[in-house]
C-alpha cells in the first residue's frame, strides 16, 4: 500500500520506517526544509538506537523518501497519517496549530477520498475537527475525508523495538473500512489490535500516559517516606512489582518524569477533565510530587555541604532518558539551573545529547565530551539521567578523580553494596546514604 506521513519527528519519523520495513511505499512529508535535506541523505535527524540502519536501507529500496511538498506527499495515499507535534500551549493544553496547518494542507493537495489517521496525540473530539478542517478544504470537490485516530505508545530510547513489538495496535474507527485499511497497513506485524470508536482511542493515549506518571509519582512518595522511615524503596519495589496486579515497570524512584510526553500530556488531561466541569484529582498531585522531585537532588546537597555556593559539580546525563537526545522538559536542566542560582560551577557530560542541550543550557555551564574528564576536581556528582556507560562505570572513578568522592544519584543506578565497595560517599533517593 502506498502511505503519507506528515511530520517527521520521532513518531513520524518512525510511522514512515516501520510501514516502510513492512513493504509499504511511504513518503514521508515535513515543512522543515533542513530535517528533510538531511533524511533524503539518509541521516535521521535524532538519536534512536537501530534507526539509521533501518532508514538507509529502506530508502535505498526506495520505499521511503521525503518531501517538503504535500501534493507530492499525498497522491494516490491510500492513507495520510498525522505525526505533527501537539505541544503544550501557554494554559497547558495540546496547542492544535500544527495539526490544523497539516489539515488544511492535506486537504488542499489531495485529489480523491482520503483516510487520514492520526497519530498525534491529541484531546478527546480533536479528530471531529481534523475531519472537519480537511473537508472545508475539499467542500467544492466531491472527495471527502475520513479519519481514525491511532495513537502511538513508542517509548523514545526504544522505538525500533516498541514499533515492532508493540503491546497493541489501538485503532479507533467511526468507518468501518477506513478503520479496516489501517489495520491491513499494520498487518505484517503481527500485533494484537484493539478497534474501539474514535473518541476512546484517543483517550487510552491520555489515561495511558496518565497512569504511568501516576506510577512514577507514587513510587516516588513512598522513596520520601521510605527515607523518611528507614526502609529502602528498592527492596520495596522489587517486591511490589512481583505482584501481577502492579507490574515492575514504572516503580523505579527518581528525581520525577521529564520529555516531549508525560508532562504536556498529564496537563492537557487535566484540562480536558477541567472542560467538562470535573476536576481530576489524582493528576494535581502527580504533578506536584514529580516538581518536588526535580528539586530532591539539590536539597540532598544543601543538607550535606550547608551551601553549594562556589563548588564545583559534576552532572551526569542531560537528556530527559538514556538512548536519546532529546532535551524536551529534561529534569537536568531544572537541576542545573538550581544549581547555578545556587552558586554553583557546572560540568556535564552526556554521551549524546551536549549539541542539543548546548543550546538550551546556560553558557556558563562547561559541557565536557568525556566521562572522566567532567569528574576531574569536582567537589560532588550529580547522577542524573541513568545511560549504559554510567551504569558500567567503575565506581572507583569518583573517588580517585572528584575532591571527595561524593555521588547523589538520582536514578537509583547502583547498589547500596558497590557503592561500599567503591569507598564512595552514596546518596541515593529513598534509601539510606552510604558513607
Ligand atoms: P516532534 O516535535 O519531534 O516532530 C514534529 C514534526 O512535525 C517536526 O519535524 C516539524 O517540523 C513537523 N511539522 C510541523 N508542522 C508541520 C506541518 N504542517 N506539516 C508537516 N510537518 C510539520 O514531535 P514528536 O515528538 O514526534 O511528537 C509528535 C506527536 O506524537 C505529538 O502529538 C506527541 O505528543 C505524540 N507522541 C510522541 C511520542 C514521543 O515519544 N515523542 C510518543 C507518542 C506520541
Amino acid at each position: 500500500m502506498k502511505a503519507a506521513v506528515a511530520g517527521t519527528g520521532y513518531v513520524g519519523l518512525f510511522t514512515g520506517v516501520i510501514l516502510s520495513e513492512l513493504g509499504h511505499s511511504v513518503i514521508c512529508i515535513d515543512t522543515d526544509r533542513g530535517k528533510v535535506a538531511l533524511m533524503d541523505m539518509g541521516q535521521p535527524p535524532i538519536h534512536e538506537p537501530g534507526l539509521a540502519p533501518m532508514m538507509k536501507k529502506n530508502l535505498e529500496a526506495g520505499r521511503l523518501c521525503f518531501t517538503t511538498d504535500y501534493e507530492e506527499g499525498c497522491k494516490g495515499a491510500d492513507a495520510i497519517f498525522i505525526a505533527v507535534g501537539t505541544p503544550e500551549d501557554k494554559n497547558g493544553r495540546a496547542d492544535l496549530r500544527f495539526v490544523r496547518e497539516a489539515c488544511m494542507s492535506i486537504g488542499r493537495a489531495v485529489t480523491s477520498d482520503v483516510t487520514v489517521v492520526t497519530k498525534s496525540t491529541v484531546p478527546v473530539g480533536t479528530n471531529d475537527l481534523i475531519k472537519d478542517w480537511i473537508n472545508f478544504e475539499l467542500r467544492d470537490s466531491s472527495f471527502e475525508a475520513s479519519v481514525v485516530s491511532n495513537p502511538e505508545f513508542l517509548r523514545q530510547g526504544s522505538a525500533v523495538h516498541d514499533s515492532l513489538y508493540a503491546d497493541r495496535v489501538i485503532i479507533g474507527a467511526d468507518d468501518q473500512n477506513a478503520g479496516d485499511l489501517v489495520e491491513a497497513l499494520y498487518f505484517p506485524l503481527n500485533l494484537p489490535v484493539i478497534r474501539t470508536d474514535i473518541r476512546s482511542a484517543e483517550m487510552i493515549k491520555y489515561a495511558s500516559n496518565a497512569f504511568l506518571a501516576m506510577k512514577i509519582s507514587f513510587i516516588n512518595e513512598i522513596a520520601q517516606l521510605s527515607e523518611r522511615i528507614g526502609a529502602d524503596v528498592e527492596e520495596v519495589a522489587a517486591g511490589m512489582g512481583k505482584d501481577e496486579r502492579i507490574g515492575s515497570r514504572f516503580l523505579q524512584a527518581g528525581i520525577g518524569y521529564g520529555g516531549s510526553c508525560f508532562p504536556k500530556d498529564t496537563k492537557a488531561l487535566k484540562g480536558m477533565a477541567g472542560d467538562m466541569g470535573y476536576s481530576f484529582k489524582l493528576l494535581d498531585a502527580v504533578e506536584q510530587v514529580n516538581m518536588q522531585q526535580q528539586t530532591v537532588l539539590v536539597e540532598k546537597a544543601l543538607n550535606r555541604f550547608g551551601s553549594v555556593d562556589g563548588l564545583r559539580v559534576t552532572v551526569l546525563g542531560l537528556s530527559f532518558k538514556p538512548n536519546t537526545d532529546d532535551m524536551r522538559e529534561a529534569p537536568s536542566v531544572v537541576i542545573i539551573n538550581q544549581l547555578l542560582a545556587l552558586g554553583a560551577h557546572v560540568s556535564a557530560y552526556d554521551p549524546a545529547a551536549a549539541a542539543k542541550a548546548k543550546n538550551i543550557l546556560p553558557s556558563s555551564v562547561r559541557l565536557v565530551h568525556e566521562l572522566e574528564l567532567s569528574l576531574y576536581n569536582s567537589d560532588f556528582v550529580f547522577l542524573v539521567t541513568d545511560w549504559a556507560e554510567f551504569k558500567r562505570m567503575d565506581l572507583r572513578k569518583v573517588k580517585w578523580y572528584t575532591k571527595q568522592g561524593i555521588l547523589f544519584d538520582g536514578r537509583n543506578i547502583f547498589s547500596s553494596e558497590e557503592a561500599r565497595q567503591a569507598g564512595i560517599e552514596y546518596h541515593s533517593i529513598g534509601r539510606p546514604v552510604i558513607y
